[in-house]
């Protein structure tokens, strides 16, 4: 509720940037300092080609050059998980929208709902040094807390700082080479999409090359700001 009495909508919040940016270590403390749903269509996606679905078979050859699975795919998963009731606490959308088709896609689902993205939040950062980040990345199997080998290591080599488990996973996609296809991919199809949420006026900028605290404060003074 607010002030007024009205029941405000679920909050949605986007984040923008290019593979490495820091948009999925974003979203997991956007996630407990504001109680949203981080949704992530990577994870979808990669679940979905671990379980062998349908659309997971569609999706893996894509994913593993590099370049982005079909919008119907991707926005039919999304919704699927959209539709399911942890989410009506507000999301972090986390990798999507990557098209212009998807955001279109998601305005009207957001509509049908009675919701509207609060925030697109760009990550700003330089391209070359995603390569480095990209290459040291690994997870959390068990809990998905994401590390780095020299930005994030674990505080005990292998084990997973959150929930104990030693079960670290390296992305089958994670290699310099296909790097360099997905980056190409967000300046030919994601780039548009800062235009795209700057002129509904929701575009917020924050410089994602410094430390991994301090970028969070900056974002969750935009998300603050964005959600009351
Ligand atoms: P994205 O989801 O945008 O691809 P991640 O959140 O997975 O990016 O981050 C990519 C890698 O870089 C991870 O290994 C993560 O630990 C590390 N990382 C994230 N943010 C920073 C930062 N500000 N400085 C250094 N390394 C970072
Ligand atoms: P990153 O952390 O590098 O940004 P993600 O985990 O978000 O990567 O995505 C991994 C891969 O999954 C992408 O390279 C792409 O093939 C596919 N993918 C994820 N989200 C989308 C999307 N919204 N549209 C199309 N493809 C997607
Ligand atoms: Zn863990």
């Amino acid at each position: 509720m607010d002030g007024s009495g009205t029941p405000q909508a679920a909050p949605v919040l986007i984040l923008l940037g290019p593979p490495g940016a820091g948009k999925g270590t974003q979203a997991r403390l956007l996630e407990e300092r504001f109680g949203l749903v981080q949704l992530s269509t990577g994870d979808l996606l990669r679940a979905a080609v671990a379980a062998g679905t349908d659309a997971g078979n569609q999706a893996k050859d894509v994913m593993d050059a590099g370049g982005l699975v079909g919008d119907d795919i991707v926005v039919a998963i999304l919704r699927d998980r959209m539709a399911e009731p942890d989410c009506a606490k507000g999301v972090i959308l986390d990798g999507f929208p990557r098209t212009t088709g998807q955001a279109g896609a998601l305005d009207r689902l957001l509509t049908d709902n009675g919701q509207a993205v609060n925030a697109a939040i760009s990550l700003i950062v330089d391209d070359v040094k995603m390569v480095v980040r990209i290459s040291g990345r690994f997870t959390c199997g068990a809990c998905g807390e994401g590390y780095h080998e020299a930005f994030k290591p674990p505080k005990q080599a292998d084990t997973c700082d959150v929930c104990g488990a030693r079960d670290m996973q390296r992305r089958a996609d994670d290699t310099p080479k296909t790097v360099m296809s997905r980056l190409d991919a967000y300046h030919a199809e994601t780039a548009p999409l800062l235009r795209y949420y700057g002129d509904k006026g929701v575009l917020k900028e924050v410089d994602a090359m410094g430390d991994i605290n301090a970028i969070a404060r900056d974002i969750a003074k935009i998300a603050d700001h964005a959600t009351t």
